[in-house]
């Protein structure tokens, strides 16, 4: 990265001085995302175009990228021509959109994180055995619609502990939760409580659905956020565990704001903030972290000292198809 502070501005030249800088670790790409972008630059290597349902990942920086290389982002498959080679983003997708890909005749690679199947089989298993669904997220995200989709009949949201309250259902006593990947642990386990106070027979997931990357980033910023005058977050504002990070640190009643990367810094965020706590959302690149060291770096000498929580070694395989490429 070329420079980007202008110590002439006398905005930046207000906040030159020395910083300690404490990385969060986990921070950065997980498994599920590394997979889904080598979905897609292994099939570049075969070929552009290359079309992906939605943003393969919720990536600024990542779908630019990819589509400087020939990837084709499209909404709806009505835009991928037929016959062509689609690949799902990491998100998934609901039962119907599969059957749209089969009935246009389209050549699917599904980049969906084996993390995210997991759920939707569960979903597919407790709407089987008749119970009512509850799938606890945010609305609107491509995960939740893609979850919701398998049984959308016997499905119903909450995002909050007041939807709890105004939740009307069926049978109380066959009630089903899950929960979208990427939730902050701590309100999730909010939700739930309520839930299992209003159905004390509610059934969950055999093991937890939030996933261990976004579990491990925030157990890692909150370590770092409660020693840190600032937090900076990088990822996109549609990244639902990076914005999770966010707001995770604001509770902790550390300022805190996400960046798309290092040029979005604000100096004014930097007055009287000594010590600065960095940290990257699943889908966030990892070279945006140096960028914003070294940002850092040109406004005085840094100290850098990373706090790691957890060691991960998750790796998920590709699909056949794009291995034998
Ligand atoms: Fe999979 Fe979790 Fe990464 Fe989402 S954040 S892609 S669920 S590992």
């Amino acid at each position: 990265m070329s420079h980007i502070v202008d110590t002439n501005d006398a905005a930046w030249r207000r906040v030159l001085g020395p910083r300690s800088i404490l990385l969060a670790a986990p921070r950065s790409f997980c498994a599920g995302v590394v997979r889904a972008i080598d979905i897609v630059e292994r099939l570049l290597e075969r070929g552009a175009p290359v079309y992906v349902r939605k943003q393969i990942v919720h990536n600024g920086h990542v779908v630019a990228d990819l589509e400087s290389r020939g990837a084709v982002f499209v909404d709806e498959l009505a835009d991928v021509p037929a016959g062509a080679t689609v690949v799902f983003s990491a998100h998934g997708v609901s039962p119907a959109v599969r059957a749209e890909a089969d009935a246009r005749g389209l050549d699917v690679v599904d980049a969906t994180c084996p993390l995210v199947t997991k759920v939707h089989a569960q979903a597919r298993r407790f709407a089987g055995r008749g119970d009512t669904v509850v799938m606890i997220g945010h609305a609107g995200h491509e995960e939740v619609e893609g979850v919701m989709g398998e049984a959308p009949d016997r499905t119903v949201l909450v995002e909050t502990v007041a939807d709890v309250d105004r939740l009307d259902v069926a049978d109380p006593a066959r009630v089903s939760y899950l929960t979208q990947t990427t939730l902050a642990v701590d309100e999730t386990a909010e939700v739930i409580e309520a839930l299992r106070a209003r159905f004390p027979e509610l059934r969950g997931p055999g093991s937890e659905d939030i996933c261990y990357a976004t579990t491990n980033r925030q157990d890692a910023l909150a370590v770092v956020a409660e020693r840190s005058d600032l937090v900076l977050v990088l990822g996109s504002d549609n990244s639902s565990n990076s914005v999770r990070l966010v707001e995770l640190a604001r509770r902790n009643a550390t300022p805190a704001y996400l960046i798309e990367d290092a040029t979005a810094i604000e100096p004014h965020w930097l007055a009287g903030v000594r010590t600065v706590g960095l940290t990257a959302g699943a889908s966030a690149p990892p070279g945006l972290v140096d960028d914003v060291v070294a940002l850092l770096g040109e406004l005085g000498p840094v100290t850098v000292t990373e706090h790691e929580t957890a060691r991960e070694t998750v790796h998920f395989a590709l699909p056949v198809a794009v291995r034998a490429a």
